[in-house]
């Protein structure tokens, strides 16, 4: 090989050399920076892949939460409202970006608002929203609590609280006291007076003898009440539990009028009993489903007129075993027949046809079947009289 041509060889491939050189000095330094910013980008994204999962998180809070709550910026524009707040004002879907004074319309918690933009922190007030009441029944009441939003620099955040069932519970507790009063102060008084007159006045003893009947009906009233409010009380905080055994209706038809044999013969009632031989045994506790089917009874006696007939029934309908005890006294007022079962409720408010009841009987009875797993109504017979059902599981094999 000529050596020109060595020596051209020699400096091609020291220019190779020297720019491959130069080319994987500048390809690092590209390296470098390319891997600094994919670093970077990887950053912004696991941060925005952050931001977005608080996002989710927080929205899935939010619209998990039963409490409304919502959100406005310091120029009173709202900025957040979750499911709960939309539902309980009644509010519009798109909302976001308006003025709170346009979006919500009940005064009492634009006041709230306005006073909590202006950093003031006023105490809940409570709201009655009747447009929220379609869907559970009956008005709802909602505790309102704006506060300033200082930490993001000014803003109001309202809590709203669904109140309405602690102000249910409070009513039914409220009412229950008074009816426990009025029915104890009756016979309270009665006895009071019985009393006072038997030590003042000289009596003879035949009007002695009365005033002590007297006494005697109204403490019994009083020990039936407070018996009855005792069971009812048990009932309420579960502390009574079915024992099911086999058991036959029969039997249990008879022990229950046999418990009434002398109010029955009284007042010459006649008893009919009809069972159908799969409805013959019932699973049941015994002494349960006695008390309940001995209110029932109980009650067919106290409001049938003298002659009359009561008759107790057992069968299988769409796989549950009916009991029923059927009267031909007057019936109850259509309006009533769901209501009778609410205690102290009675139909005959004047007590005209008073027979000494407590009020408590049939929701005595309720209790006692819901216990094995069963249902109670009553019923106006086509042929006159009322007719009370008790529906339950029927047993198996
Ligand atoms: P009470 O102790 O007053 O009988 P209950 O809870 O047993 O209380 O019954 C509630 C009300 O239902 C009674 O006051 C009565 O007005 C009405 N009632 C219950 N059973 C009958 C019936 N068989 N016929 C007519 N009214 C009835």
């Amino acid at each position: 090989m000529p050596t020109e041509l060595l020596t051209i060889l020699a400096i091609a491939a020291a220019a190779i050399v020297g720019v491959w050189a130069g080319s994987s000095m500048v390809t690092r330094r590209a390296q470098e920076a390319d891997a600094r910013s994919a670093n970077a980008a990887n950053q912004l994204a696991a941060r925005l892949h952050e931001l977005d999962t608080d996002r989710t998180r927080m929205a899935a809070l939010l619209s998990g939460m039963v409490e409304g709550v919502l959100v406005v910026d310091g120029d009173g524009r709202l900025c957040l409202v979750n499911d709960a707040a939309r539902q309980m004002l009644n509010l519009e879907t798109d909302l976001l970006g308006r003025h709170y004074v346009e979006a919500v319309r009940q005064p009492g918690v634009v006041q709230q608002l306005g006073a909590a933009l202006k950093g003031e922190h006023r105490p809940p007030i409570e709201v009655p929203l009747d447009a929220a009441s379609g869907t559970t029944g009956g008005p709802r009441i909602f505790r309102a609590q704006a506060t300033p939003a200082s930490a993001t620099g000014g803003g109001a955040v309202l809590v709203l609280h669904d109140i309405s069932d602690l102000r249910r519970v409070d009513r039914v507790r409220r009412d229950f006291v008074a009816n426990v009063s009025h029915e104890l102060r009756t016979p309270l008084t009665a006895v009071r007076g019985y009393v006072e007159a038997l030590m003042e006045e000289p009596l003879d003893p035949l009007q002695r003898k009365k005033f002590l009947e007297v006494i005697d009906r109204h403490t019994g009233r009083m020990e039936r009440l407070v018996r009855d409010l005792l069971r009812l009380a048990r009932l309420d905080a579960h502390q009574e539990i079915a024992e099911l055994h086999p058991i036959e209706v029969g039997a249990l038809f008879r022990s229950v009028w046999t418990d009434l044999s002398e109010r029955i013969e009284k007042q010459k009632l006649h008893i009919e009993v009809l069972v159908d031989p799969p409805a013959a045994v019932i699973d049941a506790d015994p002494t349960k489903m006695h008390d309940a089917l001995r209110n029932l009874v109980e009650n067919a006696v106290n409001y049938s007129d003298e002659g009359g007939r009561i008759e107790l029934g057992a069968r299988v309908e769409d796989g549950r075993v009916l009991l029923t005890v059927g009267d031909s006294g007057p019936g109850l007022p259509d309006a009533d027949l769901g209501r009778v079962f609410e205690r102290f409720y009675r139909v005959d408010k004047s007590r005209a046809r008073d027979p000494g009841g407590t009020g408590l009987g049939l929701s005595i009875a309720r209790h006692l079947v819901v216990l094995h797993g069963g249902r109670i109504h009553a019923e106006n017979r086509k042929e006159g009289g009322a007719i009370f059902t008790i529906s339950l599981p029927h047993r198996k094999g």
